[in-house]
């Protein structure tokens, strides 16, 4: 489940209804190319690298020749284009010609991408692209899938593991190694979403130090156990590598072990975040959470730094772009207000909650409150009136259009 990224809204609007919506889905396949193929590959991935970094350089320079003369505005893509097949042409440099010259030419939209990012200020300046970093080279023509095999021109039919079927059309293909070594196929794809169905949930999330998220109608999903082990092995393969003399053998293999389970990690991570992210808006017409900007800073330094590394971060990106393409309102609260320490019965607020406190009983109403779920509900709450334009309930939680027992016992999820 770890492929879908980029997101292009296509909307077709008549009378106000959104007839059809196409996105860009991306699907991410391990491939794995025989000794000849990861040779070819290692030549592309080479000859991309070099196209982008010696075009950076040439318009590094290009600026610092003519900084002072307003009449020059710098390199475009189109003189880099240019550039490239005179440089192709020149002594010492035929060995470009022997890759593909299509991909090559990405590599320069791809700096000129960074160099636009650069100037609407979404990036920093563009970097020159290492060898030991993640390599990738893409392509936009002449592919073909056919069943486990991915057919590149000049390389040849490379096996793939298509472990998901593969909606809409195949647009173009980028090919990356990450730097343990591993291959993958991104297969960039435009896919026509039906129109959503009205679904019948909503509701509040909370996330905190103990679980991984609660939510308001107390369901608990934790940490998964396999992620914290892996986890746990991952820092002390860093200590081990921390360790070891500089420039041996040892540090190196101890190196390469990091770098393949921090992939590990992070691939991990990834798919069970999909699960959930998928399974929440499948369920859910409405969906509110906090800031977490805004949470992080007025929490505790534990909470933030977990705020920091656990994929809340992630699995809120995901709600957004997925909650558009099936037809949820992901809302986010992006104001303080006290989630844990009001009782959302009656609105009083116990200002001694510590963070230990995982239930506690309210001496106004006497509702015993599991300290999450009586959060998530609170989040539910506000941020209902926040999108609905009302204010929140202070007596009945009903008041806002929400009723509920407050018996509830929370639902425990576990083995992700
Ligand atoms: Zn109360």
């Amino acid at each position: 489940m770890a492929g879908l990224c980029k997101k292009t809204l296509y909307l077709t609007k008549k009378h106000d209804i959104v007839v059809s919506m196409e996105v860009m889905k991306t699907y991410k396949f391990r491939i794995y190319p025989n000794a000849v193929q990861q040779e070819l590959f290692a030549r592309q991935f080479g000859a991309c690298r070099f196209v982008y970094n010696h075009f950076l350089r040439a318009r590094i320079d290009y600026y610092a020749a003519h900084k002072d003369d307003p009449t020059k505005k710098g390199l475009t893509y189109h003189d880099t284009a240019l550039a490239l097949t005179q440089l192709k042409k020149a002594e010492g440099y035929e060995w470009l010609k022997e890759t593909n010259s299509q991909a090559l030419q990405h590599a320069l939209r791809d700096l000129d991408a960074a160099y636009n990012n650069f100037f609407n200020k979404r990036a920093q300046f563009p970097r020159f692209k290492s060898k030991r970093g993640e390599q990738a080279f893409h392509i936009p023509q002449f592919f073909k899938v056919d069943g486990n095999h991915l057919t590149l021109p000049k390389i040849g039919a490379v096996k793939m593991v298509v472990h998901r079927s593969i909606d809409g059309e195949i647009r173009n293909v980028t090919i990356r190694k990450t730097p343990a070594g591993r291959y993958f196929a991104m297969l960039a794809c435009r896919v026509e979403l039906p129109e959503p169905q009205p679904k019948p949930g909503v509701v509040g999330i909370d996330v905190g130090l103990k679980s991984f998220l609660v939510t308001s109608k107390g369901e608990v999903i934790e940490h998964p156990r396999h992620l914290l082990k892996a986890e746990k092995r991952l820092k002390r393969l860093q200590r081990s590598l921390s360790r070891r003399k500089k420039g041996s053998n040892n540090r190196e293999k101890a190196r390469l072990l990091v770098t393949r389970q921090h992939e590990k990690v992070a691939n991990a991570r990834q798919d069970y975040l999909h699960k959930i992210s998928r399974r929440l808006v499948d369920e859910n017409q409405v969906i509110y959470a906090e800031d977490l900007n805004v949470k992080g800073m007025l929490a505790n330094h534990r909470l933030a730094k977990r705020i920091a590394d656990s994929g809340w971060g992630e699995l809120f990106r995901q709600l957004a772009y997925k909650g558009e393409w099936y037809g949820t309102d992901f809302h986010q609260i992006h104001r303080f207000f006290p989630s844990s320490k009001r009782c959302h019965i009656c609105g009083y607020i116990y200002q001694d909650l510590r963070l230990s406190e995982r239930e506690w009983v309210c001496p106004e109403c006497s509702t015993t409150h599991d300290r999450d779920k009586n959060a998530a509900i609170n989040i539910e709450i506000f941020g209902c009136a926040e999108r609905t334009g009302g204010t929140p309930g202070t007596h009945t939680s009903g008041e806002s259009g929400i009723t509920r027992s407050s018996n509830q016992k929370a639902t425990r999820f576990s083995g992700w």
